[in-house]
């Protein structure tokens, strides 16, 4: 789903939109669509009596050069090194900053919610896939090949467990991505259930099946944050994405998990995210505030998307 919106320099966000991605459709039919949704947005700003947006933001998954506005890899949308900014700035005739979702989702974090004013932190984005932000300073931090952060596609189950789309096996996203926890309930209890939310729900109600294929991903998440914790310590992790959404049922487990696995090292604080799914829209228009010179967002008002 393409989230979208216009704001107002201080802050009001004058217009929300929703509109289908259709990845199936590929990558020239999403930018197209992606055109669209924009120049719908300008056309928002101008009946809203902003007159010309002074900027454009753009989140996209995959791997992105931020520096160079270009869309390098989109598995899922079949995007390889579409110069997005150029595109979509020259359609628009507004200067476009692209950003990868994760990271910018991490940067609305740093803004608002429980890791606002926290300086650094690190966000885990657990839902369709997994993928997590390190934040420096208030800076997402990109690494030296844009890859920072890909930890759904480093292997918990070394030399065992399902092939994953990256190509690897026994990547934690197929033992804890949304997909996998709903994959997994349904291999161990023959029923149909396609939502994660539906597995959290069960495992509320003493569901033993659900409870198995829950506390399997809560252990590999717990796993993959243990290492985390050992590399970066940082004193605050954000838990986002759909499986976030589970709150208690999911961090409690979670965070007695992760504390029997840390000796030396410091167990941080665990939170929920409040930014909902968003927290990349949010940050997109957080990160073209800042590269056209706008004050930063007030952070007395509501966050800038209803989560
Ligand atoms: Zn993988």
């Amino acid at each position: 789903m393409i989230k979208a919106m216009v704001t107002a320099a201080d802050g009001r966000v004058v217009k929300h939109a929703r509109v289908p991605t259709g990845a199936r459709d590929g990558g020239a039919a999403v930018l197209a669509r992606l055109e669209d949704v924009g120049a719908q947005l300008v056309r928002a700003a101008r009946a809203a009596g902003i007159g010309q947006p002074a900027a454009f933001g753009l989140a996209v998954p995959g791997i992105v050069d931020e520096a160079a506005g270009v869309a390098r890899f989109a598995a899922n949308i079949g995007w390889r090194d579409v110069p997005l900014a150029d595109r979509l700035g020259r359609r628009l005739g507004l200067p476009v900053t692209l950003c990868h979702d994760v990271r910018a989702a991490a940067r609305a974090e740093a803004s608002f919610g429980p890791a606002a004013g926290a300086g650094d932190f690190l966000l885990v984005q657990a839902g369709t896939g997994i993928a997590a932000a390190l934040v420096l300073d208030g800076r997402p931090y990109a690494g030296a090949h844009a890859l920072s952060g890909e930890i759904g596609h480093v292997a918990v189950a070394a030399g065992a467990g399902r092939r994953c789309g990256c190509g690897g096996t026994g990547c934690l996203e197929t033992v804890a991505s949304a997909a996998a926890v709903a994959r997994r309930y349904r291999e161990l209890s023959g029923r149909r259930v396609t939502r994660a939310a539906s597995v959290a729900r069960l495992v509320t109600a003493g569901d033993p099946a659900a409870r198995r294929a829950w506390d399997e991903a809560v252990g590999a998440l717990a796993g993959a944050l243990a290492w985390c914790q050992g590399v970066l310590d940082p004193g605050l992790v954000v838990i986002g994405g759909g499986l976030s959404r589970a709150g208690p049922v999911l961090l409690d487990p979670l965070a007695r998990e992760l504390a029997g696995l840390l000796t030396v090292q410091r167990i941080p604080r665990l939170a929920a995210s409040t930014l909902g799914d968003g927290a990349g829209c949010a940050g997109a228009a957080l990160a073209a505030r800042s590269a056209a010179g706008l004050p930063p967002w007030p952070r007395s008002g509501p966050a800038p998307w209803p989560g």
